[in-house]
């Protein structure tokens, strides 16, 4: 029997009931060997999850105060869920050592990891298994990024535990302290633990039935994905649709292991397969789905005789590396190219000061912006063996009367990318879905 990896996001930790229900899913398939957590997500609109306070009161700590505020709400939160599973399990204790080295300085990434810390704890007491610290076995390099003898080191040590609880989200640094991924990492660590112990599926457990062709709250009766390729669950992912975290694809990818997402609160659902794959999905579509995300601001340059320039598009993309800045397109023609970037990345640095810059390394001559664009994703292996596809798109857009500022299509011809207005971005997504889904 292959080995299957669990993964319990936010909302399946909320408070002890679900946790109960989390327990029940478990035990009900031997093969659910290795369980993932987040911490406890929002019970309800307008609750606040457990990392959010943890990184106010980091904030808190920092400016110095001894006792947190914010801490005492997250200490009601957790009592709360200790007592609603009716088990002692010493959250007082940890929580008392956790509050002391939050206000002794022990750091931003410290603080933010403990949700999932706890969550672990609780959950491995739930399912009287034992509880294996993510920091002793998830190492991160010094550049940030996660260090390849992570995998051989979980496995040696996972290997003595038949089962066990990992809590997701954070592992070590090179200077020995805690380290956390991006906001949504525990898919992340539940995939590492799925290549560690190469097993035969990841399930990743949320709050909703699947990946849908575009988000419910957009078009709500968008359809749930029966299945999709890694590389189109990547593409939907990075582009807003916020499922699963985008970079936990690579682990399991690397090893071929499918993905499934399931719904703690309808384990009957079937959820969404995903798969090492790179045809047209078994349903037959020729889009897989489509998603949107704002704010994004293309910087066009026009001169002419562009394309005899050597070096042109390198000294551009030079004076955004000198910023850190990372670019997310670059459509061009023969005397013109945009790049396009996010605009969080305009919080540090102005904008005029960038143009400047690229004024002053390429002379071009005409440089113009614009800004509040939302890229809208359609993506489909489909799309490759179908004659016709962008036709539809577009004439779909122009009916709905959105005009299109920007349009990339890579040559894998896996997605088209067109950039909206932001104010356009939901109708965008409509007027596409309405044309490949009905
Ligand atoms: N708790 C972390 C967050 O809210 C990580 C996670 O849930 O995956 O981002």
């Amino acid at each position: 029997m292959g080995i299957k990896v669990c993964k319990f996001g936010g909302t399946s930790m909320a408070d002890g009931n679900i946790i109960r229900s989390v327990a029940k899913i478990v035990n009900s398939d031997e093969a659910r060997r290795y369980v993932v957590v987040s911490a406890p997500g929002k019970r309800f609109s307008g609750d606040i999850k457990v990392t959010d306070l943890l990184y106010e009161c980091s904030d808190e700590a920092a400016t110095g105060m001894k006792r947190s505020e914010v801490f005492s709400k997250i200490r009601t939160r957790f009592l709360s869920i200790e007592k609603e599973i009716g088990m002692d399990i010493g959250l007082e204790a940890m929580l008392d050592e956790i509050e002391w080295n939050i206000v002794s300085g022990a750091g931003k990434d410290y603080c933010a990891s403990r949700g999932e810390y706890l969550s672990g704890r609780i959950m491995a007491a739930v399912l009287g298994i034992p509880f294996v610290d993510a920091a002793d076995v998830i190492q991160f390099k010094a550049d940030g990024s996660l260090d390849e003898s992570t995998y051989s080191l979980m496995a040696s040590v996972l290997k003595k535990y038949p089962k066990a609880v990992i809590p997701g989200f954070y592992g070590k640094g090179v200077d020995g302290k805690i380290k956390t991924f991006s906001r949504g990492g525990s898919d992340i660590t539940g995939a590492i633990v799925a290549r560690a112990v190469k097993a035969s599926l990841y399930e990743n457990w949320t709050d909703v039935s699947g990946f849908f062709a575009c988000d419910p709250k957009i078009v709500p009766s968008a359809k749930c994905i029966k299945e999709l390729s890694y590389q189109e669950l990547r593409e939907l992912s990075y582009m807003g649709a916020n499922v699963l975290h985008s970079d936990s694809i690579f682990p399991v990818k690397a090893a071929g292991i499918p993905i499934r997402i399931r719904n703690t609160f309808r384990p009957q659902d079937e959820g969404t397969l995903i798969v090492d794959s790179d045809v047209r999905n078994p349903e037959g579509n020729v889009v897989t789905g489509i998603a949107g995300k704002k704010d994004f601001t293309v910087i066009l340059l026009e001169k002419s005789m562009m394309n005899a320039e050597v070096g042109f598009a390198a000294n551009v993309l030079k004076v955004l590396c000198h910023h850190g800045i990372s670019f997310e397109h670059l459509p061009s023609g023969i005397d013109t190219m945009s790049v396009v970037i996010e605009n969080k990345y305009l919080e540090e640095v102005s904008l005029d000061d960038i143009l400047q810059e690229i004024r002053d390394a390429v002379h071009p001559d005409y440089i113009h912006t614009r800004e509040s664009v939302a890229l809208v994703a359609t993506v489909g292996h489909g799309m490759a063996e179908s004659v016709g596809t962008s036709g539809r798109l577009f004439k779909a857009l122009s009916d709905a009367e959105i005009n299109v500022i920007m349009i990339d299509q890579g040559s894998s011809e896996l997605n088209i990318i067109v950039g909206v207005d932001n104010e356009d971005c939901a109708a965008c997504i409509r007027a596409i879905y309405r044309e490949f889904f009905g």
